[in-house]
């Protein structure tokens, strides 16, 4: 039996029949067995709301230092020091954690433990304790919550958990899980002074679902009990013990420090277990300690009440003092705790008080009963007991074992035992036999014996009488041997007559053998030479026979080879003999259409014979005009839009009627193909012809549908003869006073090309032909961007370099053109922003070049200026460009009154123009 203590001195000396181990280090404090004690402070319930809102709540906590202020008045207060605060807003959860879970572990561990709740009526004491939350987790308090901490840390394979619930009430102990028991008397070991209770019912925990069960159970019955008994529950105590058994799996390493007599006691391998008890109480309401018996009733129970409270406040005080005597039997209270306070328990106490301060009297004394207890030091212990349960059982087990293996040993030792008898009598009958025939035996040798003795004696007789006869044989012998010896001589004689003989014919032989062996030998080197020759031909024909295996392979692939071959040489064969036939048939087809076409040709030749025929006479009657027309040269008959460019102009009636008659004989296709002609004056009076034509308004659209307008782009682009250019770009011009063709003369190309030539030549005839079919395509303001984008406008404005006043008088025809049409779109809002012409430095060529046009290419450009001046998007410009003085010219001095009306309304309309006016 030995107990090791934590705690400096041991107060009182705890006789265990346990061995006891340290208790575990805690963080190396030295008050680790200090009664440990929280204060907590109860939300104001409703009624304080109500009452006390006038009043400042008597107590302040200082969490930080665990520091609680207790204040009496406003000048008077105190401040106390606890192990931890918890304010109003504390929860259950920290509660239990602060205040019972050091305790669990420790239980669990192999100490025991209390926990306790100590404070006035209604301040939360069964609320922080006893609260069971079983829907609500959070509302749980620490006897739920310490059940439920310890059966998930124990195995209940190997561990036990069992309560016992009681109340205590007027130094009554009831059992609240049995009711019936009352009175139930508190039970000390006289050897160590363990206290217990063996009257009360301890049930084993199965789960949590069954703590619930029974702690539902024990508050009913304690309910029941004080409306039975008239009384509350705030008069009681409510002490739950919890039970914990759990087999040590500590292998004892410190077994070394156990002495020899504990090891006779405790051999190693026995089994161990640890059992510790956690006491959870709910105390009454300590308020009874001051009022009780003031009150002038109920006495008795006031009396009993104040026994246990007051006994448990005296020995609190004793041990904070360190009184030598504690007065613990004087209560059952005191009794039941008797471990809790100065013993081997690990206790922390939770006083709980309220916030009003009309309770101040009782919140001071609850302080102060928390301040006393902090200073209670307990030592604790660890009790390690043998499981003698488990113990029994396992000797049990081992007696069993040695009983039926001595059974199984007697049933060998007969088994055997029955068999040895069985051998003994077995080898008995065998001797006895053995016996009889043994004596058999001697008789039948005896018998032998005689007979044998009687055959010697004849036998010696018959010894007897051979002797005599060997003697007789004896003398015959040697009469014999002399005979033998004389026969022996005359042999010898024979003999040696016969050896000579032999000699003579074995040498013989010998030589004859020598010769054959010789010959042999000869006919072995031969045989040997023969072998050499055979094994070189044989190697000689396993070659030839393995190339001619590969020859013959060979062989085989060339024969495959050969037949691919052939089969595709066969089969190109018949595509050529196929293509052939094709080609053959298509020869003869296009023979046929050879002969068709050299027809056609030839007819073709005759008529262009005939109409060169007619051409020459042509030629012959109208050449007198063309000299005419070549020195001055062709010309407007008429200014403005849409007038014909290349016409003859002093033979135009007679002229465009004999080439109308030529036209309807030959026929346009016929016309416009001498356009092709290799013949170059054919083909100038092939375009001059259709240039006529073309300035027929009837004629024109025809002429782009017949091709001619293709054939005349054509000679634009290639030919380098000047009247060519001249004559076609005449033609063009003409072509382009159709609306219709403008759009394709611009999408083949036209103003590209119109324009390439107007770069190259210098010819002012030809440079108006070129000005007056782009003036034409300015009037189409469809065409305008493309127009400006193929290089047309700036082509125009180039050929102004000429000087020749045709020539400029079509530059300003296409500018007013091309203003007036542009201007339409704009007023129409098809197109927004700056004028085209503009980007090309239309504005600043007019207004430089202002003085150097005649009095009718004037007038165009005044109403191309005009016209540029109604759009908006060109005012800059205008401005810019010194464009107002112009505009207010023309708004006074053009002759034109259209012109004179554009340019006020451009100046009245546009502000930027007033503005620049005044
Ligand atoms: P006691 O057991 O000390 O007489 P109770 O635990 O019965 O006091 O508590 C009295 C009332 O105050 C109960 O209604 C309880 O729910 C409530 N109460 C006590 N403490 C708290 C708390 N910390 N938070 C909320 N309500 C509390
Ligand atoms: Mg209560």
């Amino acid at each position: 039996m030995r107990s090791k203590s934590v705690a400096p001195v041991p107060r009182r000396p705890s006789p265990s029949p346990a061995r006891s181990r340290p208790a575990p280090e805690n963080g190396g404090s030295t008050d680790s067995c200090r009664v440990r004690v929280a204060v907590r402070v109860r939300p104001k319930n409703s009624e304080e709301l109500a009452h006390d809102a006038d009043f400042d709540s008597c107590v302040e906590l200082q969490p930080e230092s665990k520091r609680l202020k207790l204040k009496k008045n406003n000048w008077s207060c105190e401040s106390y020091k606890f192990d931890e605060v918890f304010s109003e807003n504390a929860s259950q959860k920290r509660v239990y954690e602060v205040v019972a879970k050091p305790v669990v572990e420790s239980v669990l561990e192999g100490y025991n433990g209390t926990v306790m709740a100590y404070g006035q009526t209604g301040t939360g004491k069964t609320y922080t304790v006893g609260r069971l939350g079983k829907h609500d987790p959070s509302e749980r308090g620490i006897m739920v919550r310490a059940l439920e901490h310890i059966i998930s840390s124990m195995s209940f394979e190997t561990d036990r958990v069992a309560i016992s619930y009681l109340q205590l009430y007027l130094e009554s102990v009831q059992d609240l899980l049995a009711p019936e028991k009352t009175n139930i008397p508190i039970v000390e070991d006289a050897k160590t002074g363990e206290v217990s209770l063996p009257g009360a019912a301890i049930v084993e925990i199965k789960d949590l679902e069954h703590v619930f069960q029974l702690l539902q159970i024990g508050e009913a019955n304690r309910h029941a009990s004080n409306t039975k008994m008239n009384t509350e529950s705030s008069r009681s105590h409510a002490i739950l013990i919890i039970h914990l058994q759990r087999s040590s799996r500590i292998k004892e390493e410190n077994s070394c420090s156990l002495s020899n007599d504990t090891h006779d006691i405790f051999p190693d391998d026995l089994p161990l277990v640890l059992k510790s008890k956690l006491l959870i109480v709910d105390l009454a309401g300590s308020e009874r300690i001051d009022k009780s018996g003031s009150e002038g009733h109920m006495i008795e129970e006031a009396k009993f009440i104040n026994l246990s409270l007051t006994s448990l406040g005296k020995c609190i005080n004793a041990l904070a003092e360190n009184s030598p005597h504690i007065p613990t039997r004087d209560s059952k209270l005191t009794r039941i705790l008797r471990d809790s306070f100065g013993g081997t328990a690990r206790t922390s106490l939770v006083v709980t008080i309220g916030p009003s301060s009309r309770h101040y009297s009782e919140t001071s004394s609850t302080i102060l009963f928390g301040q006393r207890a902090m200073k209670v030091v307990n030592t604790i212990k660890l009790k390690e007991e043998v499981d003698y349960e488990n113990l029994y059982k396992k000797m049990e087990r081992e007696v069993d074992q040695l009983t039926s293996e001595m059974e199984r040993q007697q049933k060998l030792i007969k088994s055997e035992k029955i068999l040895v008898d069985k051998k003994l009598k077995e080898t008995e009958r065998s001797f006895h036999d053995l016996r009889v025939t043994s004596s058999m035996q001697i008789e039948n040798l005896e018998k032998e014996k005689c007979q044998l003795e009687s055959a010697v004696q004849k036998l010696m007789q018959d010894l007897e009488e051979e002797k005599c006869q060997k003697n007789l044989l004896s003398e015959q012998i040697i009469g014999l041997e002399k005979l033998l010896s004389e026969n022996k001589q005359q042999q010898q004689l024979e003999n040696l007559s016969k050896t000579k003989i032999l000699t003579d014919t074995t040498k013989e032989h010998e030589k004859e053998m020598g010769e054959l062996l010789r010959q042999l030998e000869e006919e072995r080197c031969c045989s040997s030479s023969m072998k050499d020759h055979m094994s070189i031909l044989q190697q000689q024909l396993c070659d030839a026979q393995s190339s001619a295996q590969l020859q013959e392979t060979m062989a085989r692939d060339l024969e495959k080879k050969l037949t691919k071959v052939t089969e595709e040489f066969t089969s190109q064969v018949q595509s050529l003999k196929q293509t052939i036939s094709e080609l053959i048939s298509e020869k003869e087809v296009i023979y046929e259409e050879l002969k068709s076409t050299q027809e056609k040709v030839q007819q073709e030749i005759w008529q262009r014979q005939d109409l060169e025929d007619q051409i020459l006479r042509l030629k012959q009657t109208t050449s007198d005009n063309y000299a005419e027309e070549s020195k001055t040269s062709c010309g407007m008959v008429r200014s403005g839009l849409g007038n014909a460019a290349f016409v003859s102009k002093s033979g135009k009636l007679r002229e465009t009627g004999t080439i109308s008659k030529i036209f309807e004989e030959v026929g346009l296709p016929n016309v416009l193909a001498l356009l092709k002609s290799e013949d170059l004056d054919v083909q100038i009076h092939a375009v001059k012809v259709v240039a006529n034509l073309a300035a027929e308004d009837i004629n024109q659209e025809r002429i782009v549908e017949e091709g001619g307008l293709d054939a005349l782009l054509s000679l634009l682009e290639t030919s380098e003869n000047t009247t060519i250019h001249r004559v076609t770009a005449g033609a063009i011009a003409n072509l382009a006073m159709n609306g219709l063709n403008q759009g394709v003369i611009m999408s083949k190309g036209g103003a590209r090309l119109l324009a390439n030539v107007a770069s190259k030549t210098d010819d002012p005839q030809t440079l108006r032909m070129v000005a007056g079919g782009i003036a034409n395509l300015c009037g189409n303001e469809k065409l305008h961007l493309m127009l400006k984008q193929d290089g047309g406008i700036k082509a125009l404005l180039g050929m102004f370099r000429s000087g020749h006043a045709d020539v400029i008088a079509q530059i300003a025809r296409g500018i007013a053109n091309f203003a007036k049409c542009e201007s339409r779109v704009i007023s129409q809002g098809h197109r927004k922003g700056r004028s085209l012409l503009i980007e090309e430095g239309v504005l600043t060529w007019m207004v430089a070049n202002s003085t150097r046009f005649s009095a009718s290419t004037r007038r165009h450009i005044e109403l191309a200026f005009c016209h540029l001046a109604q759009n908006d998007g060109n005012t800059c410009d205008i401005i810019a460009s010194g464009g107002i003085k112009e505009l207010l010219r023309i708004s006074r001095e053009s002759p034109r009154e259209d012109a004179r009306n554009l340019a006020k309304k451009a100046l009245d309309s546009n502000p930027a123009f007033l503005k620049e006016v005044q």
